[in-house]
């Protein structure tokens, strides 16, 4: 069973140099190829570091909203140099209302900057939204989109509003973490998502699964603990359990589905 996630952060530093580790067990546990996306110019070359280093990386270039902050006068030529290395995808990249002193005014504007950049050259992106689902469909309506698609990273936005997004070209990424008691609104609303527009993901360091799904236990230098990439294989067993579907045909459904959408042309 081939198995792919469409969202981690394998560059971040709290995997400080533990890459090729990480990646062997995720071999180990039959994964074919995951998405690893920079959030600032200070990943960028890590990333594409690592994609240079092991073929299991995809690599993807993007500004996320938590980090826009740091943005240099060079950004743009930054990230359309990167994509010129290694064409691929954009991402992260988004729009985030929720989290506490984050500055909103500026966030549209690099948003629609690399949306631009990937409808102009027709790479997926990997999308970041909290509480803006509604500016963010008017954002995507308006605006050129790449016609591969797009991706709802972690999709936790309502369940009324799969239909308009999917017209739109945007599939559904499911994290582990959603398999918590306490995430029930969020898992139910991947019940209306199309089958052909499902997506998982770990979103490894972050979003760890519930401690007894964790398979790969992971901690940091300081104990701290990380989602490590190989528990790719229990979000699958855990979304096609809550699902009712068998896991051999729903990994093959995701295969491909996640083929049509970071790797149209291989
Ligand atoms: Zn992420």
């Amino acid at each position: 069973m081939n198995l792919f996630d469409a969202h981690n952060h394998l560059q971040d530093d709290r995997f400080a140099g533990r890459a090729a580790e990480l990646l062997s067990a995720c071999a180990g546990v039959g994964v074919a190829r995951m998405v690893v996306n920079g959030a600032c110019e200070a990943d960028w070359p890590d990333v594409l570091a690592l994609a240079r280093a092991h073929p299991l990386v995809l690599p993807s270039f993007g500004y996320h909203p938590w980090y826009l902050g740091e943005r240099t006068p060079d950004w743009e030529k930054q990230l359309i140099a990167c994509l010129d290395a290694a064409p691929s995808a954009v991402g992260e990249i988004g729009l985030d209302r929720w989290k506490p002193d984050l500055p909103y005014a500026g966030q549209e504007e690099v948003f629609l900057a690399q949306l631009r950049i990937a409808a102009e050259r027709n790479l997926p992106v990997s999308i970041h939204c909290l509480q803006a689902w509604g500016r963010l469909h008017e954002l995507l309506r308006d605006h050129p989109r790449p016609a591969v698609g797009f991706l709802l990273h972690s999709f936790g936005g309502p369940a009324e509003m799969i239909p308009a997004l999917a017209r739109l070209g945007a599939r559904f990424s499911f994290p582990g973490y959603y398999l918590h008691p306490r995430k029930a609104r969020q898992r139910e609303a991947f019940r209306h998502v199309p089958p052909d527009r499902l997506l998982l993901e770990t979103d490894a360091p972050d979003q760890p699964l519930p401690a007894d799904q964790i398979r790969f236990p992971l901690t940091d230098a300081q104990g701290q603990p990380l989602n490590h990439p190989a528990n790719l294989v229990a979000v699958y067993e855990g979304l096609a359990e809550f699902l009712g579907e068998p896991l051999a045909p729903f990994a093959a459904r995701i295969a491909e589905n996640f083929q049509t959408l970071f790797t149209p042309h291989p």
